[in-house]
């Protein structure tokens, strides 16, 4: 069984710009959102919208759109159970490098850390009022 968790995980796991470029989906940036020619009807203007923010889609010329799951469920005319299953099985390539982001954001933390405390040792003052009752270590 999928819990609603994994389905979650599933939808948000997805990038699905990419995704859907993967699976030819020609798709341009249009301020926030992304357009492009729908794949489910004969498009004529690129009426398919993709909201990467929500990573979700819609197509106002044939009226289809959902999520990650939806778009595997009709790109490869299939359920939703298999559209899950095929989805929970995505090639690494295609998760969202959330880890990366990660790892970046802590090192920056990090030095952004260490610079606010060699400016602190460098500056001589005790300026900060709101410090002075607090301090109690002993210096030296
Ligand atoms: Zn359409």
């Amino acid at each position: 069984m999928i819990s609603q968790d994994e389905i979650e995980a599933i939808k948000h796991g997805v990038e699905l710009v990419s995704f859907m470029k993967a699976r030819g989906v020609e798709l341009k940036q249009v301020g926030e959102n992304y357009r492009g020619f729908c794949p489910f009807h004969e498009d004529t203007t690129p009426s398919l919208t993709v909201n990467p923010k929500e990573n979700l889609w819609n197509c106002f010329g044939c009226g289809t759109g959902g999520d990650v799951i939806r778009f595997v469920e009709l790109i490869h005319g299939v359920d939703f159970k298999e559209a899950v299953r095929r989805l929970a099985e995505r090639p690494p390539s295609e998760v969202r490098s959330q880890r990366t982001e990660d790892r970046k954001a802590a090192v920056k933390e990090k030095k952004e850390r260490a610079q606010r405390g060699r400016q602190k040792a460098a500056g001589s003052g005790e300026q900060n009022s709101e410090d002075r009752g607090q301090k109690s270590e002993k210096t030296g």
